[in-house]
């Protein structure tokens, strides 16, 4: 993913002036939210206890193994074979693959695969719940083996866990009122990636799905679309990330409202003071309203080879995945 950090001009000064209002705006719940997450936060029938942090790390554990996972390695097929098979594991039958050929500056073609799981494929309401799995070239941040092999615990490992561990947990749980598409993005990182020295870095999986929406929506776009990256860090704070409230404020609203109830100490209101590139830019681009959830700030571990799953946990994971799972049962 790419950061953007803002030049203080004139307007930008002006937009982020309209951005910090916004985030008084989300400290601040409506009674109708309140309403909406209950007392506790909880929509009864919801087992949120269900989503399970140890699974959730061991399924990060199980993609180390297959390191490095990015494009053209026998790794990323390998973490290709894993996902699908712990989709059938979830009882998830609707799992389809859009293949392509990307041909990089240098003449070089990829295979390229985003993997999509289709719930509940029958309904016509339809929300995207999406990460990218293929993880970074190489440790190009770490000072002392920039050449050596990313393991990608967070940046890539947590965000597909985060998918795995919500499918299992519904499959056990009655379906919510919306169809959930459960999209694991190819090349977010592409061949090189930005920090690894390509200028022209940008993300392949998602804008490749974005270009294609009619193959998988033929009457109407997916309702919303909220994307994981890098979210297993110890000490989790996760902020609002501001294209995602250009994009999708009530659902931003929604998301960390409910956090704040399921781990409070997690979830920070105050918005993040640059955009994020990441795969909800193309969704955001197509016209479906998309948020990312992220933790940007991972010093010093951020695409180094101590990207490692010790600097994970298991509460960390649970806070996300037991709002995310909240999350699609809220109206
Ligand atoms: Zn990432």
């Amino acid at each position: 993913m790419k950061a953007t950090i803002p030049r203080m001009d004139t307007f930008r000064r002006a937009k982020l002036s309209a951005l910090a209002a916004t985030a008084l705006a989300l400290a601040l719940p409506s009674a109708a939210s309140r309403a909406e997450v209950g007392e506790q936060g909880k929509a009864d029938h919801v087992k949120i206890e269900l989503w399970d942090g140890n699974r959730a790390m061991t399924l990060i554990n199980e993609q180390l193994r297959f390191t490095p996972r990015s494009l053209d390695t026998p790794g990323h097929q390998q973490t290709i074979d894993f996902i699908k098979s712990e989709l059938a594991k979830a009882g998830i039958d609707d799992v389809s693959t859009q293949r392509w050929a990307y041909r990089s500056d240098d003449g070089k073609s990829y295979a390229m695969t985003n993997i999509i799981a289709r719930l509940d494929p029958s309904n016509p309401r339809r929300i995207i719940v999406a990460t990218h799995y293929d993880s970074i070239v190489r440790a190009y941040a770490d000072k002392s083996n920039p050449q050596g092999p990313m393991p990608g615990a967070n940046n890539s490992a947590s965000g597909v866990a985060v998918l795995l561990e919500t499918a299992r947990v519904l499959s056990l749980l009655p379906k919510p009122a919306v169809g959930i598409d459960m999209i694991f993005f190819d090349g977010e990182e592409g061949p090189r990636s930005l920090g690894a020295g390509d200028p022209n870095w940008k993300a392949l999986g998602s804008p490749y799905f974005a270009a294609h929406l009619r193959d998988f929506y033929p009457n109407a776009k997916p309702e919303k679309a909220v994307v994981f990256d890098m979210v297993c860090d110890r000490d989790l704070k996760l902020r609002p990330e501001p294209s995602s409230v250009a994009s999708a404020l009530p659902e931003v609203q929604k998301y960390w409202r409910t956090g704040q109830t399921v781990a409070p100490s997690a979830f920070d209101t105050h918005m993040i003071s640059y955009p994020i590139s990441d795969d909800h830019t193309a969704l955001a681009a197509a016209g479906i309203p998309s948020f990312l959830v992220i933790d940007f700030e991972y010093e010093p571990f951020f695409n180094t080879t101590q990207d490692t799953a010790d600097k994970c946990s298991v509460g960390s994971l649970e806070a996300v995945g037991r709002t995310t799972l909240q999350y699609l049962y809220l109206p």
